[in-house]
């Protein structure tokens, strides 16, 4: 028999990243199931919207106090959301002081410059680089893919 079941989970308003526990579960049948456990594990919600980790720090003199990181600019989810169209592999996002990063730890496919003609139209100043994994591996040979966007990418 199939059955339909309604499911939910947590996303960063920031970052679009979603929350996924220690099983790898993404979603919950229970409506608050989900949150509870992304709160537990350093999200942090204010006013109904929740933040991952990466997206919000600690005031330096009080630790009690929190400070959500500034908004990302909508060209930026444009370009994250095809990449993982032109690619076909859900790419993980970071970032650190100075770049958004976008990461697929099993590419198997390079991108070509059709593809990268395309993603330079939203965002012209990003930088792909593709790194061997340490271990060798047996079957299809795999590399990372890196994509590193400036935080202050240019954008049309
Ligand atoms: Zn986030």
């Amino acid at each position: 028999m199939i059955y339909e079941e309604i499911m939910y989970g947590i996303k960063c308003d920031r970052c679009h990243e979603i929350y996924d526990n220690c099983d790898g579960a993404t979603v919950s049948s229970e409506k608050y199931g989900m949150e509870e456990e992304a709160l537990e594990n350093d999200w942090y919600e204010e006013n109904g919207k929740h933040y991952c980790p990466n997206c919000y720090t600690r005031d330096e003199d009080d630790e009690d106090k929190i400070i959500v990181k500034p908004m990302i600019h909508y060209s930026f989810f444009k370009f994250s959301s095809f990449v993982n169209q032109l690619t076909g592999c859900h790419h993980r996002f970071s970032q650190d002081d100075t770049h958004f990063i976008l990461r697929n730890n099993y590419c198997y496919k390079r991108m070509d410059n059709t593809r990268l003609s395309i993603l330079r139209e939203i965002i012209s100043d990003f930088v792909i680089e593709y790194k061997q994994p340490e271990k060798g591996c047996q079957g299809r040979p795999y590399e990372q893919e890196i994509i590193r966007i400036p935080k202050d990418f240019k954008h049309p």
